[in-house]
């Protein structure tokens, strides 16, 4: 049967053969040091569960509006008030099965054949291939490891052409952990303001940040740039809560209204009981929150020290996010043939730039726990001197 030149054009996994590779290895009995997470290693919080058992207990387990429960977008209304100093109404807010899907709503919804959208590089996995679903076009703007994976506004305003409609913005970002600073994100915003481009910022990673970095959402810059934002978040890192699927857009009206209308013509709205769970994440207890947090930061600061002190790779701290984006250039290969042969001589897996539009760079992913941490980076170390 034929396929459509929608889905034929789309690009296969990248990361799908070293996992598949990862895990026939381990079957095999061999101990593998994974760095491929994208998901923290710990559990979704038990008041968390505990409200999804209780709503199917109770029987809430019928459909629900497609845009989610009014108490959950007012619930996402509140948070957005409270942590990120945005005002939304409800009406405004569409909860998603997961972040990715309101990404993928969010471009359906604005984007069009003969239309192009900004990605800074490297980039997570899915905008592109989002992009062309909705028939517009990924213009790929590649940043430099010295200005901290960052694109700066001169870099945006390059990259523009009168058919520029969107820019996506992902802080702190996956796979660099860069975070923008607000004085950043203003420039960026003046520009993009001077032609009504649309930002969609992907704030998946803002309760993930370390040191003085502070998360600061675009649309709270100005009226232009609320005006111009679609802000997308959800429940995946923040809570553990991956397996889940919950995320959230909030927008302008006329476009939460466009992506409540895709929404309940395609997937209709995320598990009710799930929602239950969403509102109890956002109503309950953020101490696991800052734990996680705290675990994660511990095992950033001893990740970037190792990678550090090798002498042919270099790194950038990251200062959001789980993951230390690792620039190999020095080493002469490619990212998937350092990945396949780290693999294959030394049992470790990593995620090759090459996934991110950049092939100067694998990806290492601190979701894990501290001894596969420290057994993985010695075996990492080893093979970095033998190239
Ligand atoms: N955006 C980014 C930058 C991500 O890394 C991820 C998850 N890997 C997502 C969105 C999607 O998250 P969710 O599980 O909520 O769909």
């Amino acid at each position: 049967m034929e396929i459509s030149s929608r889905a034929a054009q789309l690009t296969p996994s990248l990361t799908l053969s070293i996992d598949s590779k990862a895990k026939a290895m381990k079957a095999e009995g061999l101990d593998v040091c994974g760095f491929g997470a994208g998901e923290p290693d710990f559990d979704t919080p038990e008041h968390i569960k505990t409200a999804a058992i209780e709503a199917l207990q109770a029987g809430f387990t019928k459909y629900t509006p497609s845009s989610g429960i009014p108490e959950l977008r007012q619930a996402v209304a509140e948070k957005l008030a409270a942590d990120n100093q945005l005002s939304y109404r409800p009406g405004q807010v569409v909860v998603s099965n997961g972040a990715k899907h309101a990404c993928y709503n969010a471009i359906l919804a604005t984007c069009q054949p003969g239309d192009e959208v900004v990605i800074p590089s490297p980039y997570w996995v899915s905008y592109p291939d989002m992009v062309r679903l909705a028939g517009a076009e990924p213009v790929i703007v590649p940043t430099m490891e010295r200005n901290g994976w960052k694109m700066s506004a001169k870099d945006f305003e390059n990259a523009m052409t009168p058919r520029t409609k969107m820019l996506i913005l992902n802080s702190p970002c996956n796979p660099t952990g860069a975070v923008y600073t607000r004085e950043e994100m203003e420039a960026i915003v003046e520009v993009a303001a001077e032609e009504d481009i649309y930002i969609l910022s992907d704030e998946i990673y803002e309760k993930l940040i370390y040191d003085d970095a502070k998360h600061v959402s675009i649309a709270s810059l100005s009226k232009e740039a609320y005006d111009l934002t679609i802000t997308v978040n959800g429940f995946s890192k923040s809570y553990a809560m991956t397996g889940w699927r919950l995320g959230y857009l909030a927008a302008p009206e006329a476009v939460a209204k466009a992506v409540d209308s895709i929404q309940s013509h395609s997937t209709s709205h995320p598990a009710s009981f799930v929602q239950m769970a969403g509102l109890a994440a956002l109503k309950g207890d953020q101490q696991p929150l800052s734990d996680m947090r705290e675990e994660f930061d511990m095992r950033r600061n001893y990740m970037f020290d190792r990678i550090s002190k090798i002498t042919n790779v270099t790194a950038v701290k990251p200062l959001g996010a789980f993951y230390v984006l690792v620039n190999i250039s020095q080493l002469g290969l490619t990212s998937q043939n350092f990945a396949d042969r780290l693999l294959s001589k030394a049992n470790v897996a990593v995620i090759p730039g090459a996934a991110f539009g950049d092939d100067r760079t694998v990806r290492l992913s601190y979701a894990t726990s501290i001894d596969v941490i420290k057994k993985g980076l010695d075996r990492f170390q080893d093979f970095c001197r033998t190239l």
